[in-house]
């Protein structure tokens, strides 16, 4: 084992914790994990700061079918510097003092069919940040020295943190979604933590952008992030109609649908041209995609499901993030603050992100 010189490791430290599903998020002591204790493979991690998702809230309400652990240390968006390393650890990527990015995916085997084919998220033996592991919203936390994300230098820790979940995301979610420059691509959700960077990552790779959410505030930051056209869903009686009339009456070519409800799903496979993807990003709690069969072989539609993304899906996010084309606008709060954070995310008041800086 090493640890980094000049640091004196607590025995405890604070988390964010959720005692039991549905119960109020609280701020605690927890033991840190004595640096002897680590595996070989894994690091401790100093964390900086963290991103908040809708999908910590999704799990401390435990609203989908899959249930985390409890008590819940959620957080799957974070940077952190590595102050130890696991004893007889072979061929880490990372060394002491890196500063690096802890995303949903915590380690996964790398050995199994799904691993070696680039699907590390649906590798059997996972481990989810937040979720079947601890996660960020913590002073001090576990890692895997070959699944931390390094974070390069021309990027600061709270503008790289949400590009570890919300921007890996949408930016794998557009890379697979067949689309080309030109092309139109339709975001419900746009003005949320992964919408509002859907929308810089596809004006970077060319695409036309219609933003959909609502409210004034979501509006100015879609149009100020180089959204080409916006609908209100709060507004609008006629989305479908709506997004025929800006693509000259053939439809999107692809739709890449980041609610948390389901109603930013309903019409897309209606206002999709023939040929069009539905990348369904947004995990609502629990609804059924409603689309016309008859429909979806008539205009040849995919629907493909697209959850979070690799190790290199990652490094290519935080890359593009790091020579300033893709900004995350969060607004800084406190680990403290997390509760109230989740009844705004509830309520859908957060524009962009909110970033959690982790005092020490
Ligand atoms: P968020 O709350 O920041 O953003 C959601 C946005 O959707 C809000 O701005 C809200 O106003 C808007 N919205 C709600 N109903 C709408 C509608 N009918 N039309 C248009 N906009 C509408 O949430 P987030 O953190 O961006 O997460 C969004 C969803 O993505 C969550 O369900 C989360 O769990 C999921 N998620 C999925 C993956 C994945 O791998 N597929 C990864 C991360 C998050
Ligand atoms: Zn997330």
């Amino acid at each position: 084992m090493s640890t980094l010189a000049n640091i004196t490791l607590p025995e405890t430290q604070k988390v964010a914790i959720v005692a039991s599903l549905g119960a109020p998020v609280q701020i605690k002591d927890h033991p840190v994990t004595a640096v002897d204790k680590l595996l070989p493979g894994q690091c401790l991690l100093k964390m900086v700061c963290t991103g908040v998702c809708h999908t910590d809230l999704h799990a401390a309400m435990g609203d989908w079918p899959v249930k985390p652990i409890t008590p819940l240390i959620g957080g799957h968006e974070g940077v952190g510097i590595i102050v130890a390393i696991g004893a007889n650890t072979t061929n880490s990527p990372v060394k002491l003092g890196d500063r690096v990015g802890v995303k949903w995916i915590a380690n996964s085997c790398y050995n199994c069919e799904q691993c070696r084919k680039g699907y590390e998220q649906n590798c059997d033996n996972v481990k989810l940040s937040g979720y079947t592991v601890d996660g960020t919203f913590s002073q001090y936390l576990v890692s895997w020295v070959h699944s931390v994300t390094p974070i390069p230098e021309n990027i600061d820790s709270e503008s790289a943190a949400s590009i570890l979940c919300a921007g890996l995301t949408v930016y794998r979610a557009l890379k697979y979604s067949e689309t080309t420059p030109g092309d139109w691509v339709v975001i419900p959700g746009a003005g949320g933590g992964l919408g509002h960077l859907a929308v810089q990552y596809a004006k970077y790779m060319g695409r036309r952008v219609i933003a959909i959410d609502g409210g004034e505030e979501k509006h100015k930051l879609c149009m100020e992030l180089g959204a080409d056209r916006w609908i209100d869903f709060t507004k609008c009686h006629d989305i479908v109609g709506e997004i025929k009339k800006l693509t000259d009456g053939y439809g999107a070519h692809a739709a890449i649908v980041t609610t948390a409800s389901s109603s930013g799903y309903t019409q897309a496979i209606d206002y999709l041209r023939d040929n069009g993807r539905l990348m369904a990003v947004g995990l609502p709690a629990k609804a059924t995609l409603d689309a016309s069969i008859f429909f979806t072989v008539f205009k040849s539609i995919t629907i493909h499901g697209s959850y979070v993304g690799n190790r290199q899906d990652a490094m290519e996010a935080v890359s593009i993030a790091a020579s300033g084309a893709v900004k995350c606008r969060y607004q800084l709060k406190k680990l403290v603050d997390i509760e109230k954070v989740y009844e705004d995310m509830a309520k859908g008041k957060i524009a962009g992100r909110i970033v959690l800086s982790i005092d020490q």
